[in-house]
């Protein structure tokens, strides 16, 4: 009986302990997990209904980005993961402009739009800059200058040597992209646009398409790496492709990104990532 007493008291003790050390272990654990995930959402219950915190700001911004533009951003093979000059970017500029992101991939044909009607926060895919854009959206001060190149089949580098020599040739490129507008307004070939700009490469290699033509950075990488050297450029490059990261018009935290933009080119963050995609730093630097 004694003992029977003894052995419930010393459980009740322990107990006690365990539930007293419980208690004060998951409070720190929960504040070491949320400092530790800077991605993560808020937690709720700082969360208003609206989604926005005391200063008005939202907490989570979503950006939508391109699904297949190398090497700004693409699904890697090996792990599945959304990477890219673009990604990584976004990622540092969220991080020094104070926000929370949360990244959304989309056909880019929507892009410009989702932006306008202000169904995304802030767009980052390659998205050159342009009059015709600035109409709907807003831009930042342009990240990264790219320009268009024609690419045609390795049979076909004897034709086509340059963009003079399309005019009644089919021209693979992209929907809603600047290279279709390009083919449309300057020349008097025949536009075939794709929804994925994979699909114009394939077509060119395939003979369906007699060039493509598209930004210079997304025509190397893919003649390069995929396409084994059958899909060549030709001509001079054409510039004024100036890319920008988008908002709808009025958003309040462009100028935040913006700023931050500023920063990351000045303290090397910008070069560290351009290197990583581009294998060396960018001119002036
Ligand atoms: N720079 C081109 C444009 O803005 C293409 C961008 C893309 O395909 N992601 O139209």
């Amino acid at each position: 009986m004694n003992k029977k007493l003894i052995i419930t008291f010393l459980l009740g003790l322990l107990l006690l302990f365990v539930a007293a050390c419980g208690s004060s272990d998951d409070g720190d654990t929960e504040e070491a997990d949320n400092a530790n995930d800077e991605t993560e959402e808020a937690a709720d219950d700082t969360e208003s209904t609206d989604g926005t915190d005391e200063s008005g700001d939202k907490e989570v911004y979503t950006v939508a980005t391109d699904n297949a533009y190398v090497p700004f951003e693409y699904l890697d093979e090996e792990s599945g993961e959304l990477v890219g000059f673009d990604i990584d970017l976004i990622t540092a500029l969220a991080e020094e402009a104070g926000i929370e992101i949360e990244i959304e991939t989309l056909e880019f044909s929507g892009i410009v739009a989702g932006l306008g009607s202000g169904k995304f926060d802030i767009g980052i895919a390659g998205m050159t800059i342009t009059e015709e854009r600035k109409e709907s959206i807003d831009f930042t001060q342009p990240y990264y200058e790219a320009g268009l190149i024609l690419a045609v089949n390795e049979e076909n580098v004897d034709e086509i040597k340059s963009i003079d020599d399309v005019d009644g040739k089919v021209v693979a490129t992209r929907v809603g992209s600047t290279s279709e507008e390009y083919l449309k307004e300057n020349t008097d070939a025949k536009p075939e646009a794709f929804p994925e700009i994979v699909e114009a490469y394939q077509n060119v290699l395939a003979g369906r398409a007699d060039a493509v033509l598209y930004d210079l950075p997304n025509v190397q990488y893919y003649s390069e790496k995929e396409a084994g050297g059958k899909l060549i450029t030709v001509g001079e490059k054409l510039t004024g492709e100036d890319y920008g990261i988008g908002f709808p018009k009025g958003s309040e935290i462009r100028d935040k990104i913006d700023e931050a933009l500023t920063t990351l080119k000045e303290n090397g963050t910008y070069d560290d990532i351009y290197e990583k995609w581009f294998g060396d730093r960018p001119e002036g630097t």
